[in-house]
């Protein structure tokens, strides 16, 4: 997943992955890519579509 710049880590796209695969600290979000079921689910909320898979 690639995080663009204008993230501002408000933590949506955290809460709503099924899996608990994003982890938000403080300004870095950290993905488990490894089991990520590429619903894209965290994409979708995004309010500044700062998500790129
Ligand atoms: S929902 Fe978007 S702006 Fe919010 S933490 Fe995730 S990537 Fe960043
Ligand atoms: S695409 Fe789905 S499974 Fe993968 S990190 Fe986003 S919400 Fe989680």
């Amino acid at each position: 997943m690639i995080v663009k710049d204008w993230c501002m880590y408000c933590g949506e796209c955290a809460g709503v992955c099924p899996k608990n695969l994003i982890l938000l600290k403080e300004t870095d979000l950290i993905f488990d890519d490894s089991k990520c079921r590429e619903c894209d689910i965290c994409i979708g909320v995004c309010p500044v579509n700062a998500l790129e898979r």
